[in-house]
């Protein structure tokens, strides 16, 4: 049975405006079932624990309230993000539980930052105790997104089908790395694939950045402001979505 009791945290975060709405106390579990090769903290991937600076901690629901708690009245809610978050999905649950239970703490959204890669049983599972999600979704062909990530995307795209269903996509992000997701037609399918699922969706592009990444011949390429711009474009030809560059 899975240790629910305590979770590997890779590290937290009082305060942040980038992860859900409004301003958030962000815990980031350690592990991650893709490999991504554009991971910006791929010392989050091992899901045990290891030595040296980025050492995770085994930490305690109680232990993380303690922290919530200070930050409380200067938030908006918590999210819960990675390395993968749904990798320890017990923890998760039992973390927003206790923070639903608790008065003092009873004006947080309680947010998971996904890759989406995990099976319907686990959303079914979270959803009565979390507000919604964000969900990155790496590339919508199957073959790149395996090459990006090392894993199929099958889970990924139901996984936004089913959060959208039970009310709770908060937002897809679209991590855009150029000359190997911005094609055109791509592009263009991706857009068709979301606005079937919600024409008015929350789409996040995200252009890809080096900083962090593991060392890679060729190199990764980031994509200039005309490229994310272009890729903003093609989506809101498609459809209504409520677009973000970043
Ligand atoms: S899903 Fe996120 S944490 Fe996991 S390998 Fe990819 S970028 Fe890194």
């Amino acid at each position: 049975m899975k240790d629910t009791a305590t979770g590997l945290v890779a590290s937290t975060i009082a305060f942040s405006n980038v992860d859900g709405p409004g301003n958030r106390f962000v815990v980031f579990l350690q592990g991650c079932n893709f490999d991504c090769v554009a991971c910006h903290n791929p010392q989050t991937i091992p899901g045990h624990a290891v030595e040296g600076d980025h050492a995770p901690l085994r930490m305690t629901v109680p232990e993380l309230l303690t922290q919530i708690r200070r930050a409380a009245p200067f938030l908006s809610g918590i999210t819960v993000s990675g390395g993968e978050a749904t990798q320890q999905a017990g923890f998760v649950h039992a973390l927003f539980t206790a923070v639903k239970d608790d008065l003092s703490l009873a004006h947080l959204t309680c947010f998971v930052d996904s890759n989406g890669a995990c099976g319907p049983d686990t959303w079914a599972g979270l959803s009565p105790v979390m507000d919604g999600a964000m969900i990155d979704l790496k590339c919508l062909d199957a073959q790149i997104h395996q090459q990006m990530t090392g894993q199929p995307n099958d889970e990924v795209l139901a996984s936004i089908r089913q959060l959208h269903a039970l009310g709770l996509l908060y937002e897809v992000r679209l991590l855009i790395l150029a000359g190997v997701n911005n094609g055109t037609e791509l592009v263009q399918h991706t857009a068709e694939w979301l606005a079937a699922v919600d024409p008015a969706m929350r789409v996040k592009v995200i252009g890809f950045r080096q900083h962090g990444v593991r060392p890679r011949t060729p190199a990764l390429v980031e994509p200039n402001a005309h490229e994310l711009q272009a890729v903003a474009t093609m989506l809101q030809a498609a459809a209504g979505f409520d677009i973000c560059v970043i």
